[in-house]
């Protein structure tokens, strides 16, 4: 029975992706459901509104056989469910458990809080009103007819009643809250993230690229110091989509991206500049000189075996930053060296007026 419990809620709950709305629902159900059966508990302990009791017990055996269904009935289920907690259930603890001296009036807050989630546009407003009114309307009813409310038994259980019912009432905001500003902070990293990406590769993008180096070239002349940008493009590229088909040009794509993620340090920015182009950003202090990691770079690509035994080389142009460089002007010398690269027949390095790969000479 148990197990079978187990797989049931394991089944339904955990092995689904809801949206966010309905996931803030489900935590509020389980809440109200929790709360429903710690204050019926305690109401029958001190044989409290009877009325009220067989309400509050019916509603959680209600609840209890919605556990096994909940997930499967979601759009008919949870606006009528939350009206009838707060129009119907709400109300009525009100009356039977010591109207404003009682605890009803805080689950309220919660009840309305998840009217606010649950609906939207014109009805949001209509609901969220109606029910302030509602609650006001106990109010006056209980203060102008005190016998219409079942008062608490003794100051001891009013004050434990308010204690248990505060501490509930205001752990569930808390709980929800906390859920949904989860939610979107995480949703909002990503999509940050996603902005500044490229899709194929993962490495940063053009934009990213651009805001960086202006970032970068900004505080360089500040600093005196000097920074490096290498653009890397691999040799006849053309060809190998054209011969094993677009889809494999990616493969070789991504494996060269993660080849140059995997030499250098977490400092340094790689980022795909355009289809088959790629630009690095290198910071001082580096322990290597430049010529070396980019000649590092051109080695491992180049010992990458794919399928069909196929294998990429790559050129590299290097430039060094001056004071008073622009992003364009320093990536436009970066691709000249890398150009010159390909005119010396690919497959090398050239930083400057400097040649440094198959016959490699340092920087
Ligand atoms: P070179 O050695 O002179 O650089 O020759 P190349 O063939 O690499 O140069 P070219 O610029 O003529 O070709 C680049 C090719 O890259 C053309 C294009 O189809 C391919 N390409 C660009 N973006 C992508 C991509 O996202 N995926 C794949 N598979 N191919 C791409
Ligand atoms: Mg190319
Ligand atoms: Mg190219």
């Amino acid at each position: 029975m148990m197990s079978k419990f187990k797989q049931l809620l394991i089944q339904n709950y955990f092995g689904r992706q809801f949206p966010l709305d309905y996931r803030v629902y489900m935590i509020f159900f389980f809440e109200s459901y929790f709360i429903s059966i710690l204050s019926a508990t305690t109401n029958t302990m001190l044989k409290k509104g009877i009325l009220g009791l067989v309400l509050q017990w019916s509603y959680i055996i209600f609840c209890t056989a919605l556990i096994f269904v909940l997930p499967r009935i979601r759009l008919a289920f949870e606006k009528p469910h939350l009206l009838f907690i707060t129009f119907i259930y709400i109300p009525f603890l009100y009356f039977q458990t010591a109207g404003y001296d009682g605890t009803a009036l805080l689950f309220a807050q919660l009840g309305i809080f998840m009217l606010g989630i649950v609906f939207s546009g014109k009805t949001r407003i209509i609901v969220i009103f109606l029910n302030v009114c509602n609650y006001l309307a106990c109010i006056m009813i209980s203060y102008r007819w005190p016998q219409t409310v079942t008062p608490h038994g003794n100051p001891k259980a009013l004050v434990i009643d308010l204690v248990v019912g505060l501490v509930l009432s205001f752990t569930g905001l808390i709980i929800l809250t906390a859920y949904i500003t989860k939610v979107f902070s995480d949703n909002s990293n990503t999509l940050a993230e996603l902005s500044i990406r490229d899709a194929l590769t993962g490495l940063y993008n053009r934009r990213f690229l651009d805001d960086y180096l202006q970032r970068e070239l900004d505080t360089a002349r500040e600093t005196g110091n000097k920074i490096y940008v290498l653009m890397l493009d691999i040799d006849h590229f053309k060809k190998i989509n054209d011969t094993y088909g677009h889809g494999f040009g990616d493969h070789v794509l991504l494996a060269c991206a993660q080849a140059m993620q995997s030499t250098l340090r977490k400092c340094d920015v790689v980022a795909r500049y355009g289809g088959e182009e790629f630009a690095i950003i290198i910071n001082p202090p580096t322990f290597t000189r430049i010529g070396d990691v980019a000649e590092r770079i051109r080695q491992n690509i180049s010992s990458l075996r794919f399928r069909y035994d196929v294998t990429v080389t790559v050129s590299i142009g290097i430039a060094e930053s001056s004071p008073d460089d622009t992003i364009e002007e320093i990536l436009t010398r970066a691709d000249q060296y890398m150009y010159k690269a390909k005119q010396n027949g690919r497959n090398q390095v050239v930083a400057g007026n400097m040649t440094m790969s198959l016959g490699y000479q340092a920087m």
